[in-house]
């Protein structure tokens, strides 16, 4: 039984808090899965609800652009629109789930600040009305930009996030496969300084960061999005420890002062992810994966049932097809995909059956 407690449905602020915190004190990770649409919203919760896991839903900037519709005319609005939906998506239904559900958005490198000063305006009325935030946290990932620009950006960003009990995502390092060009010359050998987060830096955000809000570091140790061939960067979650230890020297603070966020998890050994949690790592990100459990049963009931998707009523004998071709029959089959996917994320980052929702 945890010490920790919370009401189902989305947490933010002080609930938002005391999960990273419930993860961290118990070793385990929370997957925070992209989402969409209300089919991989529904499918991520009741993964959740049948891990008995919490979990983080998040949507990049077209993730939230698509939610609202392709065929949106503003694109820009779109992206606001569609994630602000999302969110309240989430608000409406996540307690019926009986988990925890913390709402997030992904990577918002220096262009896309616009995104999250829109969502900050509906952020702020929300929460004028509700008393709480729509999200409980933004990414700002301005880890292509100088280091100074990257965390002054940060901060005028958490100042503002702050009232409003929310938290920042920030990034310090380059995740591998994110910048053009590193690859093909990419030396196995030398210490990359750009795919591994420097602690020094790492000290720097906090003592800017650490007095104005909530703040989480999405740090590379190596981690890549997919580009380089297997083995050619090694993960080396020390890194992480070093951070933490920095941190910890410098200002007395207890063990894994840092709240740490591992991007680009596809394909990790289950060692290094396990070693990375103990170094403070509370939310691991979760995107390709879940994307083709979504399709993969798509593809393979339209394979079993091809006459259903060329005609409404077989020109040969006669059967109507209605109950195949029905959208709901082959999206279930895509949401019961990445429930199942979900299942073993769950027992990996060691979140399953660890939700702190108690109704
Ligand atoms: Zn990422």
């Amino acid at each position: 039984m945890s010490d920790f407690s919370l009401k189902p449905g989305v947490v933010t602020g002080e609930g938002y808090t005391t999960l990273v915190q419930a993860a961290k004190s118990g070793g385990y990770a929370l997957p925070a899965v992209n989402v969409v649409g209300t089919n991989s919203i529904n499918a991520v919760m009741e993964a959740a609800a049948q891990a008995n896991s919490d979990i983080i839903i998040q949507l990049s900037n077209s993730g939230g652009a698509f939610y609202a519709g392709a065929g949106l005319q503003d694109g820009f609005q779109a992206t606001a629109l569609g994630s602000v939906a999302a969110a309240q998506h989430a608000h409406l239904l996540a307690e019926h789930y009986g988990i925890c559900v913390a709402m997030h958005t992904d990577h918002a490198n220096r262009a896309l600040i616009p995104w999250i000063e829109a969502l900050l305006d509906e952020g702020e009325d929300y929460f004028e009305k509700h008393g709480k935030p729509l999200f409980s946290s933004h990414m700002l990932d301005l880890s292509a930009d100088p280091i100074d620009f990257n965390l002054s950006e940060c901060a005028r960003i958490l100042e503002r996030m702050a009232k409003i009990d929310m938290s920042l995502e920030i990034e310090l390092g380059v995740t591998g496969g994110e910048e053009d060009g590193i690859g093909s010359d990419f030396d196995e050998a030398a210490d990359n300084s750009k795919l591994y987060t420097q602690p020094e830096d790492v000290l720097r955000a906090y003592e800017l960061l650490n007095p104005i809000g909530h703040f989480s570091v999405a740090a590379s140790f190596g981690n890549v999005h997919g580009v380089y061939k297997p083995g050619n960067v090694k993960l080396r979650p020390e890194i992480l420890k070093n951070s933490q230890s920095l941190v910890q020297e410098r200002h007395g603070t207890g063990a894994n002062p840092l709240h740490l966020v591992f991007h680009g998890g596809s394909g990790s050994e289950k060692a290094k992810i396990t070693e990375a949690v103990g170094y403070g790592v509370f939310k691991m990100n979760i995107d390709t994966d879940t994307q083709f459990a979504f399709s993969e049963p798509v593809g393979q009931f339209i394979n079993d049932n091809p006459k259903a998707f060329l005609y409404q009523v077989d020109p040969e004998d006669g059967t109507p097809y209605k109950k195949f071709y029905d959208p709901r029959k082959y999206l279930r089959a895509a949401e019961l995909g990445v429930v199942a996917r979900l299942q073993e994320a769950c027992e990996d980052l060691g979140s399953k059956g660890n939700s702190i929702a108690t109704s």
